[in-house]
Formats: C-alpha cells, sequence, structure tokens
C-alpha cells in the first residue's frame, strides 16, 4: 500500500532543505564553489548531527546565489513535491540566504521565487505560500531583519512568519520583537519549539509569541497539561516524524508521540522537513505512518482537512485547494 497518489497538503518544508542534492552539486560545479565535504559515497546529503546538519545545510546554501538559483530551486523543490501528490504547500523562506537580509535584494529573490511558483501552479496544479523565516542562532537582531523584509513583503503570496534554527539559543522571548512586528503588519505566526527544547520551549513559545502553530512540537508529549491546553485552544503541530527519526529527537518511528499526541485531541499535520537530508517524501511520511500506527486514507483525509484549515493562505485559495482535495481524492 503506498499513498503516493493521494493529495496531500504540507505546511513545514524549508526551500533551500528541499533543495536536492543533485541540483546543489551541479550548481556548486557551475560556480565552481568547492562543498565537497557535505554529500556522501552515493550523493546524498551527509551529517553526523543536528549542529553538524546546520552547517551542511548552510554550505549547501552557499551555491545559491542568485535570484535565478533560487527560482531554478523553486521549480525542483514545487516538481519533486508535486510528485508525491502534494497539492498545497508552504515553504520557509529566509531572506538571510537570500542576498544576506537586504530588503532591495530580497525583493528580487522573491520575484523570482513568486514567479516560479506561478509556473509550478499552472503545469503542476501545486500551490505555494511562503512564510519568512528568522534564523534562531543568528540572533535576535537578525530575525528582526527578516521580520523586516516579511513586514514590507507580506500578501497574497507572503503570508506568515516563523523562526528555524538552533532551538536552544536563547529563549522564545528574546525574540518577541520580530514576532510582535511580524504580528502588527498582518502576518500570521509560526515557531519551531520543542524538537529539542522539550515541552517547557513549546509552553514558552505559545506563550511569549503567541504563535498559531508550532514546528515539531513533539517535546509537549511529556506535559499533559500543556497536551490539554493545546487542543483546547487549537495551536497546530506542524509534525515531521521522518526528520525526527533521523535526526534522532525520537528513538525510532514506534516511539514517535504522533499518535499519541492526536489521540489526546491535537491538532496534527505532517510534514517533510527537509526531505533529501532526511531520505523522505511526503509518500514515505505517510506510508510509514500507515505502516507504524495503522492509520488509513479516512486518516490522511482528516489530515489534509487539519493542515487546510491551519495553513496560511486566503479563503479563496483555501477554497480553491478544498476543491482539489475532493475531486482528486
Ligand atoms: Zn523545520
Amino acid at each position: 500500500m503506498t499513498f503516493k497518489d493521494m493529495p496531500k497538503v504540507e505546511l513545514h518544508l524549508h526551500l533551500e532543505g528541499a533543495a536536492p542534492p543533485s541540483f546543489i552539486a551541479s550548481l556548486a560545479r557551475e560556480k565552481k564553489i568547492d562543498i565537497g565535504g557535505i554529500f556522501d559515497a552515493r550523493g546524498g546529503y551527509a551529517f553526523r548531527d543536528f549542529d553538524h546538519f546546520l552547517k551542511v545545510y548552510e554550505a549547501a546554501c552557499t551555491t545559491l546565489q542568485s535570484p535565478d538559483d533560487f527560482r531554478r530551486l523553486t521549480l525542483a523543490v514545487l516538481e519533486e513535491s508535486a510528485s508525491h501528490g502534494v497539492v498545497y504547500t508552504e515553504a520557509f523562506l529566509s531572506p538571510d540566504f537570500c542576498g544576506g537580509g537586504d530588503l532591495a535584494a530580497w525583493r528580487d529573490y522573491l520575484a523570482a521565487i513568486q514567479d516560479a511558483a506561478a509556473e509550478a501552479e499552472r503545469t503542476m496544479g501545486i500551490t505555494l505560500r511562503g512564510i519568512i523565516t528568522g534564523i534562531r542562532h543568528f540572533g535576535p537582531d537578525q530575525c528582526k531583519v527578516a521580520a523586516h523584509c516579511a513586514a514590507e513583503t507580506m500578501g497574497d503570496f507572503i503570508t506568515g512568519y516563523g523562526m528555524a534554527g538552533g532551538e536552544m539559543v536563547g529563549r522564545p522571548g528574546d525574540y518577541a520583537y520580530s514576532f510582535d512586528m511580524a504580528r502588527e503588519a498582518g502576518l500570521q505566526l509560526t515557531c519551531h519549539a520543542g524538537e529539542w527544547g522539550g515541552a517547557a520551549m513549546v509552553a514558552e513559545t505559545i506563550r511569549d509569541l503567541k504563535v498559531a502553530r508550532i514546528g515539531h512540537g513533539i517535546g509537549a508529549i511529556d506535559d499533559p497539561a500543556l497536551i490539554k491546553q493545546i487542543a483546547e485552544t487549537g495551536v497546530v503541530l506542524e509534525v515531521c516524524p521522518g526528520s525526527n527519526v533521523v535526526l534522532r529527537a525520537v528513538k525510532d518511528w514506534g516511539s514517535h508521540p504522533i499518535a499519541k499526541l492526536r489521540d489526546a485531541g491535537v491538532p496534527v499535520t505532517v510534514s517533510t522537513d527537509d526531505p533529501p537530508f532526511f531520505h523522505t517524501t511526503m509518500t514515505a511520511e505517510c506510508d510509514m505512518l500507515a505502516k507504524t500506527f495503522g492509520w488509513e486514507r479516512d486518516d490522511f483525509k482528516a489530515l489534509n482537512d487539519v493542515a487546510l484549515k491551519a495553513a496560511f493562505c486566503d479563503e479563496a485559495t483555501r477554497t480553491r485547494v478544498a476543491k482539489r482535495l475532493e475531486t482528486t481524492t
């Protein structure tokens, strides 16, 4: 049984982290950049642990140097997603990797990404929305720069602001200014938490950054009161099980808390995070969830409904995607 052809909604995907390794390798060759150490013998990304993963990720990003590189990247990523049935996806976009946070440069990169998104929508039937993302380990000041880019370019395409990177750097409250700025501009909010930082990090992130969604959030499993609060308030978890297994945030698929969280009434969704880094796809995630927890087609349909309801898009887009889910299910 495979869920490859089933239509899917994905909410948690890092654009650069979804870059096929062959694409990054060919850019490196074109530009004569030496990033040799980041690949394994079979041409996949190679890293030892989460900190090393961040280094390899940033090394891969050094090959992405122009708006046109990002246009090509966006097309390559959306083609791969669409081939796994994804009809709507949100990608984390980092102005830090697109002109170093300079607003004028960011506008050029964004135009190229939007160009590719429009082409993919037309030719592959996949809709993309962008969440501008501060990199936590670059510090609160650099995250303000990203939030400023978000506030200045929000619209139909840029609909959210979030934060990724090293979760154990600082506390959520240190980054409140950028989240406040983004909220006041009208952006919807998400933040990585509880992948490494446990239940306390999830609770503080919800309290101090007032986000509608949490990236990962699996650490909440250790705090029954927090689980109850999340279930009651409807904060949505963007769960990425394959990523958690590969980075060893959990021991194995069987001990992943996604099923327990869902059974406790927490709105959970499923995403791939940085798929080629974690040797995963949306199909593989669904297939492993089916194998591990016995989830079936109706469970995945219900996951799509949760994800689409939580999507950072306007109502016209939500209705359009809902129709696509109905007609292709
Ligand atoms: Zn992530």
